[in-house]
């Protein structure tokens, strides 16, 4: 099986580090026999070829089993028409990775602000408020005049029905409760649309317990009652403003392990962005790039029926999670003094035992 990596930019060439390490002794370890990939995006590929996602690099996430996604610094990216392409939107909506997942939950040995937290964010991942890849030709965002600026949202029943199946599958194998988070009050064809699908998925999921929140209230439900969560369905740009504030709950963004997935292709990727703040100092966490790492080895080892991927994944969960228990591994987003390098360390030893 081929894994393909795309280190990213700022902190994502750090991180990938760290977790390439891993990942090799985890191969090893569970003779799994992935063949590992490099590819340059973002600012490096801009450099070398104009592009920040340059031709041909989408063929080789085709041609690939799983892809591991590093952080990009979008924001800082040129317009489209001079090289700064999306890596993440262009991949999310090329192969159709409708469903991001996003656990959230608090650790022995970490510092949180809440007691305690087991969910998953299950959010809509290629329509929704994301104007800039949520039409089939050009963009959703545009200027009718220079004083005029429109962005189109776009909810569809196939997109809705699909991640609300996802969220209901996922929350019976947990503690069989959906959340669904919504703005139904006030944009009532949209989130109507969205909502009468949702329940609609429901009807065939009698034993889930499901409850319906504002999203505004949600964020604050959030941090009132953290334990009541369990699987928490929603649109894209709910999900992704949530899952950052589930993150920090439950220790940081440096913990924000996440995956994109659609019906044949699966995409690890951290929650957190590419933190300029703190790039080069080789202090960034790489628990939440390991995190997305062992369940993209655990989703593709659900789809191909290989048990030796599932536990090759728990291992390397499992390794991160010892490692996080004991604060003198901790990096400075937790509080720590250790590197990058020093926690990556740990996790390959606690691999090895
Ligand atoms: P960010 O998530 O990069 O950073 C927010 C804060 O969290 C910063 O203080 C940062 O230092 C900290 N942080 C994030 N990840 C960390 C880690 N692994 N270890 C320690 N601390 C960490 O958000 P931002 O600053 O708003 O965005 C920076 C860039 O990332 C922007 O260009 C944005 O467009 C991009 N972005 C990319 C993704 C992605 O690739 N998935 C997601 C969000 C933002």
């Amino acid at each position: 099986m081929k894994i393909l990596i795309f280190p990213g930019d700022d902190i994502g060439p750090e991180i990938a580090v760290a977790n390439d390490a891993a990942l090799m002794v985890i191969n090893d370890k569970f003779s799994l026999n992935l063949k590992f990939e490099h590819c340059d995006i973002g600012f490096t590929a801009y450099e070398k070829e104009g592009s920040t996602f340059s031709a041909g690099t989408l063929e080789r996430a085709r041609a690939s089993d799983g892809v591991i996604l590093g952080p990009t610094g979008t924001y800082k990216y040129p317009a489209k028409d001079k090289g700064g392409v999306s890596p993440s939107a262009t991949l999310r909506k090329e192969l159709d990775l409708y469903a991001n997942i996003r656990p959230s939950r608090t650790r022995d040995g970490i510092p949180a602000i809440i007691k305690t937290m087991d969910l998953v964010i299950m959010r809509e991942n290629t329509e929704g408020f994301y104007a800039d890849r949520n039409m089939f030709l050009g963009s959703g965002e545009f200027m009718p005049t220079e004083d005029v600026a429109l962005s189109v949202r776009k909810i569809t029943r196939k997109g809705s029905v699909r991640i609300a199946r996802q969220a209901f599958e996922l929350a019976s194998q947990r503690r069989k409760r959906v959340s669904v988070v919504h703005k139904e009050n006030v944009l009532k064809i949209t989130e109507g649309l969205f909502m009468s699908c949702v329940r609609d998925v429901a009807k065939a999921y009698p034993d889930i317990e499901v409850e319906d929140l504002i999203v505004d209230a949600a964020a604050a439900h959030l941090i009132r009652r953290p334990a009541d969560f369990d699987v928490i369905l929603t649109t894209n740009m709910y999900g992704d403003i949530l899952s950052d504030e589930a993150a920090e709950l439950s220790g940081g963004l440096g913990l924000g392990g996440s995956i994109n997935v659609g019906d044949d292709y699966g995409i690890a990727q951290a929650a957190h962005g590419s933190a300029p703040d703190i790039a080069g100092k080789g202090t960034a966490n790489p628990a939440a790039l390991m995190i997305s790492s062992a369940m993209l080895l655990n989703w593709l080892g659900r789809k191909h029926k290989r048990d030796d991927l599932c536990a090759a994944a728990a291992h390397f969960e499992k390794a991160v999670d010892a490692t996080l228990s004991d604060p003198v591994n901790h990096t400075p987003d937790l509080g720590g003094g250790q590197s990058t390098t020093q926690f990556g360390d740990a996790v390959v030893a606690a691999i090895n035992l």
